[in-house]
């Protein structure tokens, strides 16, 4: 095993001037065992490393079990590049511009197998270009293992698992780091953030979702830098929202992106009504993401549509109160604030329609919940975000927005038997007369509520 070692560190060294040596662990120094690693991503380096490619299990994969926790997905890096990857694995594509990497799929499961980064002083052609203002724009630069560990973004991230012989490998303190409990960022920090702004959520997001603290050095010039993340493309912070909002921390994610001013680059509509103090726009917010913690806590689904129908709502609802007062009926007055908002949001973060239709929906049955005479109850419980909506009326109830009446009564509703729920349409129905409820006069005395 030793001589192993020697092997892959002394070529490291020959390849490098100022190779430094990495701190090792052997198998029965850490908690990662083969067992805990699918078999999919076992037998990816296994190939690797019959074709005389070096082959470790890195990222998240290792931190996590390092940490006993279950990784969410496997991540590998070799030193064969995209290209001999992808004529080794039959079932595999090479994806991305940015940064190229091979997808090794097996059924539903993805292996990401990443070529080993170098750094970018090398005569690297345009395989490394960068903007003017720091950001890289493209890394196809490949490197050792060594230069690969320093490009990766925090220390926790950076750890080598050897499936071969069962070591971890350590070229940045990133042990030490999951024994405090520390999110460091490799490098300079302020460089680092230039160079991808997304690894200021990133940062936050590992923080949260590990219970860790974010080290001095890696925090200080978040909330100047925070602006940075006006340049990343709308799509790329769509998928960073959900994996902010979408892994069980929602809330803590919440607390610190306002903390470092990263809640505005990716909400500035709804950040600026935070700004003006709009108390009941932070508690729906906040209420809607401990809803969601709980959720996922539970193994429950949680759909990307509701917690942006969350973080969008004080927005759409101060517009639509404004196209009210103007004298606008209220449903086109919510369907227009829906879209001004929307619109709005597309430059910032992406909003893939199959997500941005049923929000639509969930904020126009706001409008619907509470006219429930006739069929009317019957025929909303038919519809397909019936669900979504009720859960965003009862958010809003518990959030203080409304008064907690509507959602206990379609609560029984749903509960009661066929002869109840005549009853209590028949009920709603008398209590409303005397007043129209389909058709007002004066649409200005609709609130949404
Ligand atoms: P998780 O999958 O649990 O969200 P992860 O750490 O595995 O966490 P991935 O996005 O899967 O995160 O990335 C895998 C690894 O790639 C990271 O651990 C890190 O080493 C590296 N990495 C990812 N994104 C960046 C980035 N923007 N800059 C530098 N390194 C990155
Ligand atoms: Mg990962």
């Amino acid at each position: 095993m030793a001589n192993f070692w020697n092997k892959i560190t002394s070529a490291v060294s020959r390849k490098q001037s100022v190779a430094t040596q990495p701190r090792v662990l052997s198998r029965d120094e850490h908690s990662v065992s083969r067992k805990q690693i699918s078999d999919s991503a076992l037998k990816v380096m296994h190939r690797l490393r019959s074709g005389g490619f070096e082959a470790y299990l890195v990222g998240g994969g290792v931190r996590d079990l390092m940490l006993g926790k279950q990784p969410k997905d496997f991540d590998i890096g070799t030193n064969a590049t995209p290209e001999e990857v992808r004529n080794l694995f039959r079932n595999s594509r090479i994806i991305g511009r940015r940064f190229k990497i091979v997808h090794v799929r097996f059924g539903r499961e993805i292996i990401e197998v990443t070529t080993y980064r170098g750094s970018h002083d090398s005569t690297a052609g345009n395989a490394a270009v960068s903007a003017d203002n720091g950001m890289l724009l493209r890394d196809n630069v490949y490197g050792t293992l060594e230069e690969d560990a320093k490009r990766r973004d925090f220390t926790v991230n950076a750890l080598y698992y050897c499936s071969d012989n069962f070591t971890v490998l350590d070229y940045v303190g990133g042990l030490e780091d999951l024994k405090k409990r520390k999110i460091r960022i490799i490098g300079d920090a302020t460089s680092r953030y230039q160079e991808d702004p997304v690894r200021m959520l990133r940062a936050v997001r590992f923080a949260a979702k590990l219970d860790f603290t974010l080290e001095d050095k890696t925090s200080a010039p978040i909330r100047s830098l925070a602006p940075l993340l006006e340049q990343i493309p709308a799509a790329r912070l769509f998928d960073e929202v959900l994996k902010l909002f979408m892994e069980g921390q929602a809330l803590r994610v919440y607390a610190l992106l306002k903390h470092f001013d990263l809640f505005r680059p990716l909400f500035p509509a709804t950040q600026r009504l935070l700004d003006e103090g709009h108390e009941s726009a932070s508690a729906l917010i906040e209420q809607g993401l401990i809803n969601t913690d709980d959720r996922i806590g539970q193994g429950k689904p949680v759909t990307p549509a509701f917690i942006y129908a969350v973080m969008l709502w004080p927005v759409v609802k101060r517009e639509y109160e404004t196209l009210v007062a103007s004298g606008m009926p209220d449903i086109p007055a919510l369907h227009q604030a829906a879209q001004t908002c929307i619109s709005a949001q597309q430059h910032h973060t992406s909003i893939p329609k199959r997500f941005s239709m049923p929000m639509r929906d969930i904020w126009e049955l706001q409008l619907r919940l509470p006219r429930r005479s006739g069929k009317r109850a019957t025929e909303l419980l038919e519809h397909r975000y019936f669900r979504a909506a009720y859960d965003f009326l009862l958010l809003r109830e518990q959030s203080g927005e409304i008064p907690e009446d509507l959602g206990p009564w379609w609560t029984a509703f749903q509960e009661a038997n066929e002869d109840i729920r005549v009853g209590m349409q028949k009920k709603v129905a008398g209590d409303n007369s005397g007043k129209n409820t389909r058709r007002r006069r004066k649409p200005r005395n609709r609130k949404p509520s």
